[in-house]
């Protein structure tokens, strides 16, 4: 099977290399001896990528776990991965849409605080967590309020229900 060029319409040979991958979103990912096909006329170079989305999932996981502060790109990436808008993912970490903004575009440092934060809620959401869960765990609707809970606790059946009063 013979493949044809998509810019000048020649055709390509297969050929294996490494290939720098910037298109995911990551400027530094390169992609080590992958199949690649060549145009014979014009070199233009296409990549065969097996399995995206198992790559994207796995640079994902290593962002989750990498050293140091997650940097601008970083940050984007995980919330692409996870499917979210930056008003949607904004709201969940706690964080205004432009302090995000600024966070993804590198103007501004990501404090320690959240970048665990980050880490935690794109965990939660890879590993296929319930969304509401998360939302009524990190709920903020009433943060000024710093009064304890009052707990009712029943003990049915074997079972504890509690409820806050
Ligand atoms: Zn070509």
């Amino acid at each position: 099977m013979s493949y044809r060029c998509s810019i000048c319409g020649s055709e390509m040979e297969r050929t294996r290399g490494d290939y720098p991958f910037p298109e995911v979103g990551l400027k530094g990912v390169v992609l080590k001896d992958v199949e690649m096909l060549r145009c014979k006329e014009c070199a233009s170079v296409d990549a065969v990528i097996p399995r995206l989305r198992l790559l994207l999932r796995t640079l994902a996981e290593m962002l989750l776990i990498k050293r140091g502060l997650l940097c601008g790109e970083e940050i984007r990436f995980l919330r692409l991965h996870l499917g979210m808008a930056a008003t949607e993912f904004a709201e969940l970490v706690g964080v205004d849409k432009s302090t995000l903004s600024r966070w993804e575009h590198d103007r501004q440092l990501i404090s320690p605080a959240n970048d665990r934060l980050i880490r935690l809620v794109s965990h939660w959401l890879m590993n296929r967590q319930p969304r509401e869960k998360l939302e009524s765990l990190l709920s903020m609707k009433n943060h000024s309020d710093h009064a304890c809970a009052k707990f009712i606790v029943e003990e049915r059946d074997g079972e504890y229900y509690a409820e806050i009063a």
